[in-house]
């Protein structure tokens, strides 16, 4: 992997760009080359290994926690992780749509994010598209009342 450009992931160059995963890269990246790496159950992980010990910590929770920290997982503790060799390269293309793929989550400063246009909306960073589904629920109810 070519070497990470920190700078050209700054929120202050597009707003598809994280800005507690740029403070992350920041604080961490210089020392240590920081990987992306999807456990079993397809979380992201960044961090890197050093031995068979993992240093890091969930992608998830760098996102949304402002947390610079990280921890060390002995090789027994460290979940099964497979290195996603094109992370950076997508974060770099359509930003933090590549941690979330199916478009659920709702990201703090994401107001560029979708252009919404009656029950569509396109995503302004990757292209995905969503339909907005409509429906109606009947709800039963009962209770006990004096006869
Ligand atoms: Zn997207």
């Amino acid at each position: 992997m070519e070497e990470l450009n920190i700078e050209s992931l700054s929120p202050k160059v597009h707003e598809k760009y994280s800005e507690n995963l740029y403070k992350f890269l920041k604080r961490r990246g210089l020392k240590s080359p920081q990987k992306v790496f999807i456990d079993e159950n397809s979380d992201f992980w960044i961090g890197y290994f050093y031995d068979n010990d993992f240093i890091g910590s969930r992608l998830m929770n760098v996102l949304t926690n402002d947390q610079t920290s990280t921890w060390c997982f002995s090789s027994k503790n460290t979940p099964k992780l497979n290195l996603s060799e094109f992370f950076w390269r997508d974060y770099e293309k359509i930003g933090r749509c590549a941690i979330d793929r199916n478009h659920q989550i709702h990201f703090l400063k994401s107001d560029s994010r979708y252009k919404e246009e009656g029950d569509t909306r396109v995503c302004q960073w990757c292209g995905h598209k969503q339909k907005l589904r409509k429906w109606t629920e009947t709800i039963e109810r009962s209770e006990w009342i004096n006869a």
